[in-house]
This record gives C-alpha cells, sequence and structure tokens, in this order.
C-alpha cells in the first residue's frame, strides 16, 4: 500500500520503499530503476513517468528533475514524491498533466546523493556537503571543531561560550538573541559562538574551523568549466569522478529526449538560470529571451524570483562556481535547465526586499526578531532554542541553543513543508507542456498508373519549442533534428525520394513577439513535407516512421489505393 506524507523527512530506507510502491500502485504511468550506485553502494533511484499506452518515455520529450544532490537538502527529495503524488492524482482528472503524461515523460531521481542524506537524518546526524568519500586528503588528521550532536537530542545546534574577547553579547531587547559587539565597545558579558561539536586535538587554548574530511561537492563535479581543487573546492578528482554524478551525466547523455531539467536545492526560495561563470551577454539573445519567459511563468507559479547565478547569487564579486549541473546541461546538452533554491524562512517570517546573498552578512536586528517570533508562533519554538547549559567534555560548561540549522535554516520545518511544496507541481507540468511535439500534419496517397503512387506525408510541431530548443543546441550541433524512415514493404519500390531523409528542425512559437506589429508574418517553418513515388501492387501498406529525438515519433501507414 503507497503510503506518503509530506509532513516529515524520509531516510533511504523508507524513500525506497515509497518509490517501490508509487511503481507497483501506478504501473501504467511509473517505472522504478537504478541509475547507479553512491560511494557506499547505495542505489541512486530514477522514477519515469509517463502513459506507457501511449509510448514509452524514449519515444516522448521528457524533462529530467531531481534533488538533495547536497547532502543536508533533504527537501528537494520530498518536492519530487509531492510531485509524483500529484501526478497520480491528476492523470485522467487534470487536463493539463494528462495531456502531458499522454504525450511527455519525466525522468525524476529524488535522491541524487543517498550517502550524505543519510548521515542528515541520523539519530545522530552529521552535516556533509555532499558524499563521504575523504576528498581532498583521505589521510588529513582532523583538528579543530567537528560539528557533532554531543548532547545526542537529534539535533545540532549552536554553542556559545563566555569570552572576553567574544564578538557577541545578548540582545538588550531580546535577551534570547544574541547581537553583535560594537567596534569600540569593552567591559560587557561577551560570548564567542560555534557549531554545536567536538574540538579534535585540543591545545586549551586554539580552535581552528577547518574543512571536514569529506569535502566533495558533487555541483562542482560535472564535466563542464571544471576546475581543480586549487581553483574550485569539493570539484573531485576529475569531471565525474564521482559515482553520483558519473551515473547522472551517463543517464541523460543516454537519454537524447531530454529537454529541459530542474535540479532542486535548499535554500533561497529562488530560481537559479545559468550563467554561473560569465555574464547574461554571453548567452544568444534568443535563448536569454527563451530562458527568461520560462522564469516569468516560474515566478507567477512558484512565487519564487528568477535570477541569474552569476549576476545576482554570488557571494562574492571576484568569484564564481563552475562544474554545476545547470551549466553542464545547458552548454553540454543544450536545454534549459534550472536550479531552483527551496524553502526562504524570511518569506515565512514576513521580512520583505532582504537580498539573497548579502543578508546573511548584513541585515537589521529586526529581521531576527521577526524570525525569532515566527519559530515561536507557528514551530512552538522549535526554529529557535533557548540556551540551556551543557557540560562539554572538552571546553566545561557551555550552553547549548540558538537556531535549528536542518528544520529552519536548510530546509523547511515538517509543519510547513506540505504548503512549501504546493509551489511547484504547475511550473514543472508546464516545463514539459512547453517541449516541442511532433505530430501529423497530412498524409496524401495519389495513384498515378502503372502501379506507381504519389505518396507524401506532412508533420508538423505542436510545442511552443523549437525542436532544437536551444540555440545553443544548435550553433553545437548537439541534437538531430526529425529523421524519416519509409519502410517498403517486398514488391514495393522506390522511384523517387529516399527511403530514409533528414527532413531537419522544425521552429515553434516561443520566438513570437508579444503583440502583433505590421511586420509579423508567421512562416510554416513548424511543418515539413516528405514525397515519394513508388511502383507496387494496389493494396499494399507502407509504414512510415518520424522521429526527432527531442519532440517525440509519429508513426503512420499509407496504403496504395486508387
Ligand atoms: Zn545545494
Amino acid at each position: 500500500m503507497l503510503d506518503v506524507r509530506f509532513d516529515c523527512y524520509y531516510r533511504y530506507a523508507d524513500l525506497t520503499r515509497i518509490l517501490k510502491d508509487f511503481a507497483a500502485t501506478y504501473p501504467d504511468l511509473m517505472t522504478l530503476e537504478s541509475i547507479g550506485q553512491s560511494y557506499e553502494q547505495r542505489e541512486i533511484w530514477l522514477i519515469t513517468v509517463t502513459n506507457h499506452q501511449t509510448g514509452t518515455a524514449k519515444d516522448k520529450p521528457a524533462v529530467w528533475i531531481d534533488g538533495n544532490i547536497h547532502a543536508t537538502e533533504i527537501a528537494p527529495s520530498s518536492v519530487c514524491l509531492y510531485f509524483l503524488d500529484v501526478l497520480t492524482k491528476g492523470y485522467k482528472n487534470d487536463p493539463e498533466i494528462t495531456r502531458c503524461l499522454d504525450t511527455r515523460a519525466f525522468y525524476i531521481c529524488p535522491r541524487v546523493n543517498p550517502d550524505g542524506a543519510e548521515l542528515a537524518l541520523a539519530d545522530k546526524p552529521k552535516f556533509l556537503r555532499s558524499g563521504t568519500r575523504f576528498y581532498p586528503n583521505p589521510d588529513a588528521v582532523e583538528e579543530g571543531l567537528i560539528e557533532e550532536d554531543i548532547d545526542g537530542d537529534g539535533r545540532i545546534l549552536l554553542m556559545r561560550i563566555p569570552d572576553e574577547n567574544g564578538p557577541w553579547k545578548v540582545s538588550p531587547v531580546e535577551p534570547r538573541l544574541l547581537v553583535r559587539r560594537e567596534p569600540t565597545e569593552t567591559g560587557g558579558q561577551y560570548y564567542r559562538v560555534f557549531r554545536e561539536g567536538k574540538v579534535e586535538n585540543y591545545d586549551g587554548v586554539s580552535i581552528p574551523i577547518k574543512p571536514l574530511k569529506e569535502g566533495l561537492d558533487f555541483n562542482r563535479n560535472f564535466p563542464f568549466m571544471w576546475r581543480q581543487e586549487d581553483e574550485q573546492k569539493g570539484s573531485g578528482d576529475y569531471p565525474t569522478s564521482e559515482s553520483e554524478v558519473r551515473s547522472l551525466v551517463q543517464f541523460i547523455s543516454n537519454s537524447p529526449n531530454i529537454i529541459g531539467a530542474l535540479s532542486f536545492h535548499t535554500m533561497s526560495g529562488v530560481l537559479l538560470r545559468p550563467y554561473s561563470h560569465q555574464s547574461d551577454d554571453k548567452f544568444p539573445p534568443e535563448d536569454l529571451q527563451v530562458y527568461e519567459k520560462i522564469g516569468k511563468e516560474g515566478t507567477k507559479t512558484t512565487g519564487y524570483q528568477a535570477i541569474s547565478i552569476y549576476h545576482d547569487f554570488r557571494a562574492n564579486a571576484q568569484d564564481y562556481v563552475t562544474g554545476a549541473f545547470d551549466d553542464w546541461m545547458y552548454e553540454h546538452r543544450g536545454v534549459f535547465a534550472w536550479t531552483v533554491e527551496v524553502w526562504s524562512p524570511m518569506e515565512y517570517a514576513g521580512i520583505q526586499d532582504y537580498h539573497l546573498v548579502n543578508w546573511f552578512r548584513e541585515h537589521p536586528f529586526e529581521d531576527d526578531l521577526k524570525l525569532l517570533e515566527w519559530s515561536d508562533r507557528e514551530l512552538n519554538g522549535e526554529g529557535y532554542i533557548d540556551w540551556y547549559e551543557w557540560e562539554h567534555p572538552q571546553l566545561g560548561k557551555v550552553e547549548l541553543g540558538g537556531w535549528n540549522g536542518l528544520y529552519f535554516w536548510r530546509n523547511p520545518p515538517q509543519s510547513v513543508l506540505e504548503k512549501e511544496l504546493r509551489r511547484f507541481p504547475k511550473w514543472l507540468v508546464w516545463n514539459a507542456l512547453i517541449s516541442p511535439c511532433l505530430e501529423l500534419y497530412e498524409t496524401k496517397v495519389e495513384a498515378l498508373g502503372d502501379d506507381n503512387y504519389y505518396l507524401r506525408v506532412a508533420i508538423q510541431n505542436t510545442g511552443w519549442l523549437p525542436t532544437y530548443i536551444t540555440q545553443k543546441a544548435l550553433e553545437k550541433k548537439l541534437a538531430r533534428g526529425c529523421l524519416c524512415f519509409l519502410k517498403l514493404p517486398s514488391g514495393v519500390s522506390l522511384k523517387m525520394g529516399k527511403e530514409q531523409e533528414d527532413i531537419g528542425h522544425l521552429e515553434g512559437r516561443a520566438y513570437q513577439a508579444s503583440a502583433i506589429t505590421w511586420r509579423t508574418g508567421d512562416a510554416t517553418s513548424d511543418r515539413a513535407l516528405v514525397e515519394w513515388i513508388v511502383q507496387g501492387e494496389k493494396g499494399s501498406k507502407i509504414d512510415v516512421e518520424i522521429r526527432c529525438d527531442r519532440a517525440g515519433v509519429v508513426r503512420t501507414q499509407l496504403q496504395l489505393l486508387e
């Protein structure tokens, strides 16, 4: 029995059970497969969703959706499960979803990084960026503060220690909150704040904060603009060196029908698009326009802003990230790819007009009060835990408390999770329905006498995007156009035309201006015609198949009749 809830987060065994149950409950719509194994040999599950009755996923344009490539970003797995639930409930009930699954497909990978997620969700959690392989230096000696749930309550909170030279003091307005000590201020009670943890090799004085031994970032290991560790932290030994990334790259490369991709992360409440490393003026202008149109629809249905990573989402103007999934998808696969950063506690707390990146460096104290108030009111205080004393094995008396990192900042608290998940299905379905779609326009058979026949088949792209998807794909020749195959039975011979013909690409409607002007003229570049003359016995049947990697397949049969 399928039992899936959206007020909790699932560990690997439960996630696996739920995915198997989805596939078993809806065999006409879903198939489950493993596309590879994680470093610790967990299967990386992929669920394919389409109406099998109307053709296999391979024969339809498809959208890729994944989540949880970063270990602690677990809400994205729930985004995927929620979407599966919406699709199964909507099929045959919701006309958009029905049309979508009849003519398109989804490839959904809810947990790209099962090893890292398993640690984040453990009873005694551990927070990694990505996988569990020791990198870049497997023999490094750990020293300094190592994050850990030291009091065993299942949470990793903050740890405050009184310190004459500490940078924080108790807020006079709200004693649970800490505020920054003024530049020239002395003589008060000050604190130093760490994340909850132990100190390795403590010398009684220094507590350095060093990178973890598990220093990989899977979303820097993709094979476009890959850079080495000294330039790009976490990038791995070589592009796709990590099994999780290689499994994705291999599946996607073997699926030329993928026309778009959405990779779910947390947090910020924003829709991010390439480039990560260069300015928007490097885009072919048509691609930037279409990206913006897709983003605009995303903002309308999800409520999230759609922005460029390079222009609007960099922590540091001197730096940029490379080796990311979305850049790879756009640049090497030539499709529109997005990174969706789920969840923003600021939005729920009623903080407006904040800068997504700079807020963490500098923001008004009133914002902290709003966040705290929201935690008290909506989460029974579970978002911000009042400080409590604890005897630390190395540091003596400390206090634990403060923000709940995993279920307030990193992910939506369980009680608001479902509300957050409701944002996405509509836009995801829309992203599939804008794909090119090959359909039959007309067929014709005309007898010419002496067992000669004139045949023709016309096709059209009824989708919004062109069959090549992006100008980038055209430029780099990343996608084939429409190929027409005539299957002649014995006794029928070809007099004119080809048995196999490359028809090229068909345009869509994506580049249309917003309104008609005196220059408007809609050429029929979304249609194509294939013609033949054959000789054969009356009544013979000839199969024609036209396939376009990114727009699906059309099959028809012509019969030689007067
Ligand atoms: Zn992430």
